[in-house]
């Protein structure tokens, strides 16, 4: 069976992300500070957190915020603002075909799929890709960052599924993104290309192997598709791809006697209740997944200072629930002493400024656990 056009199958049990919304992502990293690329002249300098550790210094409490699927307006509408107030930059995970209005879907073709077949929907009306082409512009021009979701969202049960795809079929994937892209640039994009720097595959779903030589091939240094039991330091893949992995932390969630989840809001939404709307149970649903991201950041903060995933979709599953969550955490975490809500690109440049020696010690710690 082969759900074309709804929701992704939901395969492997814990995995899932999915992004079922129209939604795009955010823009390049740059934002907090000194981009050299010609669309940052002029941008503010350098955040003062960007700097070499002094000696015994502890590192800041990264916290990632992401979005996959990156094309929602009402969305990119309620989080912009928001980052703004508390000096956040998120990531966007960018599904490439929601660059690609409905009327020219045909001109993808998913590895092993027929050509105007996905997961998720198409772009919609060129009027609907025109507004979330300037969303992502907005987005880019505050200093947040865009990555790739790919684009057909193919998981498990929806075959052949990304975990099955060859290092050919990865690349073929990728090209269509790069192309949706550069297709939308002629349409006002201003994304610059090489600014895409890494992404997430759907579901979490793919082989790393097959996935890092198409990814290094298209200029992608980082991946944040992998799990970790716990809250870990990023670190280069074998150093042999030149691709840094963030891990999306699977921790322990307080409100489920202690059962591990991957940190990502339909993971958590399926460890709740199968991942079956329910909006009679949107405030307990949030309150659930925020104390899982306030337990999961003082665990970090308290140990390892390891960066914090967080994991989510433009989406409005179960009355909201985990938006609003994900809302809340930002608004209350971004702010705090020692705390910094920024981009991938952002902490792989802050990475590179300490010294190697002082980095590996941290590295060597246990990931944070959530007790
Ligand atoms: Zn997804």
């Amino acid at each position: 069976m082969r759900r074309r056009w709804g929701p992704i199958v939901t395969g492997v049990a814990l995995a899932l992300t999915f992004a079922v919304l129209i939604g795009l992502g955010t823009v390049g990293p740059g934002a907090d500070g000194d981009d050299t690329s010609p669309a940052a002249q002029g941008a503010p300098a350098p955040p003062s957190w960007m700097r070499k550790l002094d000696a015994g210094e502890k590192p800041p409490q990264f916290v990632l915020f992401s979005f996959d699927g990156a094309g929602s307006h009402d969305h990119w509408r309620r989080i912009l603002p928001l980052a703004e107030k508390v000096n956040a930059h998120v990531t966007g995970f960018l599904s490439g075909i929601y660059l690609l209005p409905d009327a020219r879907r045909g001109e993808y073709a998913g590895p092993g799929h027929d050509p105007g077949h996905a997961a998720i929907s198409f772009g919609g009306s060129e009027e609907e890709v025109a507004t979330r082409i300037a969303d992502l512009n907005d987005a880019v021009a505050r200093g947040h960052e865009i990555g790739t979701h790919y684009n057909g969202h193919f998981c498990a049960g929806n075959e052949p599924s990304g975990g099955r795809w060859s290092t050919t079929q990865w690349t073929a994937e990728l090209d269509q993104f790069f192309g949706f892209v550069r297709d939308a640039a002629t349409r006002g994009l201003l994304v610059a290309e090489d600014r895409i720097k890494g992404g997430r595959v759907p579901c979490l779903e793919g082989d790393f192997e097959a996935l890092a030589p198409a990814m290094a091939a298209h200029g992608l240094t980082y991946d944040t598709s992998l799990t970790s039991e716990g809250i870990a330091w990023p670190q280069l893949h074998n150093g042999i791809w030149g691709i840094w992995e963030f891990r999306v932390p699977v921790v322990r969630v307080p409100a489920l006697a202690g059962k591990k989840v991957i940190m990502m809001d339909y993971n958590l939404w399926y460890s709740l209740n199968g991942a079956r709307e329910d909006p009679s149970r949107d405030k307990e649903f949030t309150a659930v997944t925020l104390d899982t991201y306030r337990a999961a950041y003082q665990a970090a903060l308290n140990t390892n200072r390891a960066p914090l995933t967080v994991g989510n979709h433009f989406n409005d599953w179960s009355g909201g629930a985990f938006s609003n969550a994900t809302e809340q955490f930002m608004t209350e975490v971004c702010v705090r002493e020692h705390t910094v809500c920024t981009t991938y690109s952002q902490v792989i440049r802050w990475m590179k400024l300490q010294d190697p020696e002082v980095l590996d010690t941290f590295r060597t710690m246990p990931p944070a656990q959530v007790t």
